[in-house]
């Protein structure tokens, strides 16, 4: 009985206890049940030492978010606020600058003389466009609102 229950706490927990701890840290209960298997509780030390995956992923994640976020606005010519790249009125100053336009992924912008650039956000930089940017698919018209 006591040859049962040193087995049990040499050889099977710490197998159950490495693979509790590596699937909650998003790695998977197979490298777990390896490491208790082939090592016993210094695989289950081992497995507290590995970073969770769980957490790196939800903090890339909100990286992404904030990036996308930033990437919506655009510096206002005339005050220097924060304002949307697709407005043209900024909810600052009240002033009108002209709005950037989104198309085939990439953010444009037409000068006063009609030339398009887009914006290059990798590089951090304009680049004139030879040929003007493809019309985005036409708006539905309202229905709805002309019933009554
Ligand atoms: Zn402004």
């Amino acid at each position: 009985m006591e040859v049962l229950i040193l087995i049990l706490v040499v050889a099977v927990l710490p197998i159950f206890v490495a693979y509790k701890i590596t699937s909650g840290k998003g790695r998977g209960g197979g490298l777990g049940i390896l490491l208790g298997v082939l090592l016993g509780w210094i695989g289950v030390i081992i497995t507290l030492f590995l970073s969770n995956k769980r957490e790196e992923a939800e903090v890339r994640a909100a990286i992404e978010v904030a990036r996308q976020r930033q990437a919506m606005y655009r510096e206002c010519p005339h005050c220097k606020e924060q304002m949307r790249r697709d407005a043209s009125t900024c909810p600052h100053c009240q002033r009108d600058s002209r709005a950037w336009e989104q198309r085939e992924g990439h953010w444009w912008s037409q000068t006063q003389a009609g030339e398009w650039f887009w914006l290059d956000e990798q590089a951090g930089e304009w680049k004139p466009a030879s040929v003007p940017p493809a019309e985005p698919v036409a708006a539905l018209p309202e229905l709805s609102s002309r019933t009554h």
